[in-house]
């Protein structure tokens, strides 16, 4: 596919456009201060900021191009009917790694056998947004609201653990980037999948699995 990959200089963008080449996409960087013209491509994908990733879709819809997000912290409902108007898919995802969207599925099933969780969330001290978003689609999908640490240091990638309670006993169930080429597949995935979705937004990489 023809692509633009907006935040290709970024830490996320620059481990997936080597990736994206390699399994014979045609990629054009995007960077803040550039043109957002994707006008004629294929598709866009977002790792940026939750500021500018609205626009960048915004932007990308409306040139008639579809979109994959990895941006989190920020809400793409708004931009449903842009896309569902043009016949073109918004896709939105807190977690492309597999792992982690497995991590969230075994949580939910370990939801209905215990009384209490909380989810701890670490990672690097650049992430803007706090609690990540896979913590808060973790919590949606586990229930009963549950507390939500988020941990910020140098030497982290993304990490996060579910831990469960009940009398006499824990369950961890914790899943760890250490690369962020993790990320790859899952936006591999959803570049493969783009024109089976129907128009509109869909959010989560668990719908494509
Ligand atoms: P990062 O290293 O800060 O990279 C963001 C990049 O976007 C930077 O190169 C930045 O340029 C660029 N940028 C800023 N505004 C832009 C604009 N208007 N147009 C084009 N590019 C722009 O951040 P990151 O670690 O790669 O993460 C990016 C986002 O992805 C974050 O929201 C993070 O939470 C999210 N994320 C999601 C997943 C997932 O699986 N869904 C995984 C990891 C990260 P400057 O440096 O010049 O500002």
């Amino acid at each position: 596919m023809k692509l633009a990959l907006f935040g290709a200089e970024g830490k996320v963008g620059s481990a997936l456009l080597p990736v994206l080449e390699h399994a014979g996409h045609e990629v054009r960087g995007i960077e803040l201060g550039d043109e957002p013209d994707v006008g004629g491509l294929d598709a866009a994908v977002d790792f940026t900021t939750p500021e500018a990733a609205p626009e960048n879709a915004r932007a990308a819809l409306e040139q008639g191009v579809s979109c994959v997000v990895g941006t989190t912290g920020w809400d793409p409902q708004p931009l449903h009917e842009l896309a569902a108007g043009n016949g073109l898919r918004l896709f939105v995802a807190p977690n492309f790694s597999i792992g982690a969207v497995l991590m969230m599925r075994f949580a939910r099933e370990a939801a209905r056998f215990f009384p209490r969780a909380e989810i701890i969330e670490l990672h690097n001290e650049a992430k803007k947004d706090a609690p990540s978003g896979t913590a808060k689609a973790t919590a949606d999908l586990i229930g009963g609201d549950p507390v939500i640490h988020s941990v910020r240091l140098p030497g982290l990638v993304a990490h996060q653990e579910v831990i469960f309670g009940s009398e006499g006993q824990l369950l961890t169930i914790r899943h760890d980037t250490t690369a962020r080429e993790s990320f790859a597949d899952g936006v591999l995935l959803a570049l493969d999948k783009l024109d089976s979705l129907p128009p509109g937004l869909t959010v989560g990489l668990d719908s494509l699995l």
